[in-house]
């Protein structure tokens, strides 16, 4: 049986907010992870639905808060000279440059993969996630929800330093653990990859508290843990003002 069974691309947000209500149609935004899955057999078809005709790829900053529409792709982030640093850094850092052309930030946010640093550098730049017809959301809250509705854009406050440590098998290879820090007037923020099933904000002051990393080829809980001790604490230290990670 053909698995996918219609395409869809919705020119408003209401049009797009009444196809998502059938739990069958996925979001379509860059789909590199929509496209390989929607291949796979399935029992039940599935229908995608585009969200390129929606205007939604706008950047726009405005007093200390930049809004990211949620089909921006992560390429043109890197780009944007207007970003903060360290989100620029995440995002190029983040996918292959063939695949950072596609993927967009609604994509990764929605999906919030455990490894994932862009989403790290939002958390601690205080993301919000806006929803079609739903109240906005901090990044944080929107993780350790359901993760349903429209994602229609990302705000960032821009202000702070920022540094990523980060440990992996190879330095091009995604990092088995990485620690995100940002410091603006004297409160540092730290997210952490690789410990948990999305990223997560963790106490600059004890990173370790209620963490319990799973494991896999790469790395044991235990392993996990020393690294995201020694990478915190290297990444509040530079994102403070010492010698830079970023
Ligand atoms: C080879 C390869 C390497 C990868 N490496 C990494 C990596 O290093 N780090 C990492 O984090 N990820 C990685 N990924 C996973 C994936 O590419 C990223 O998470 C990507 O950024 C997803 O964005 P997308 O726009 O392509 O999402 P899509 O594939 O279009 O969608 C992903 C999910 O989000 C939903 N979605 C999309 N847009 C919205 C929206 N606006 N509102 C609500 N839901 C939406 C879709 O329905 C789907 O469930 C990799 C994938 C591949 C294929």
């Amino acid at each position: 049986m053909p698995s996918v069974l219609a395409y869809h691309r919705p020119t408003s947000l209401v049009e797009a907010g009444e196809l998502l209500k059938d739990v069958n149609r996925w979001a379509l935004g860059g789909g590199t992870i929509v496209v390989p899955e929607a291949r796979k057999h399935r029992e039940v078809g599935i229908e995608v639905v585009d969200l390129q005709g929606l205007g939604l790829d706008q950047i726009s900053n405005e007093e200390g808060v930049m809004r990211i529409g949620s089909m921006v792709r992560l390429s043109d982030l890197v780009a944007n000279t207007a970003a903060p640093e360290l989100v620029r850094n995440a995002a190029r850092r983040e996918l292959p440059s063939a695949l950072r052309n596609a993927a967009t930030i609604g994509g990764t946010v929605a999906e919030a993969e455990s490894e994932s640093l862009l989403v790290a550098a939002l958390l601690v730049h205080e993301a919000e996630v806006r929803l079609h017809d739903q109240p906005s959301l901090s990044l944080d809250q929107y993780l350790t929800g359901e993760r349903d509705g429209l994602v229609t854009a990302i705000t960032v406050k821009t202000a702070g330093r920022g540094a990523i440590s980060s440990t992996g098998r190879t330095p091009a290879d995604v990092p088995i653990v990485a620690a995100v820090a940002l410091s603006t007037g004297g409160v540092t923020r730290l997210a952490l990859t690789g410990v948990g099933a999305t990223p997560s904000l963790v106490d600059p002051v004890d990173p370790l508290a209620n963490l319990d990393p799973p494991e896999d080829f790469r790395g044991t809980s235990e392993y996990r843990r020393h690294l995201a001790k020694v990478l915190s604490a290297r990444a509040v230290l530079a994102a403070a003002g010492g010698e830079s990670n970023a």
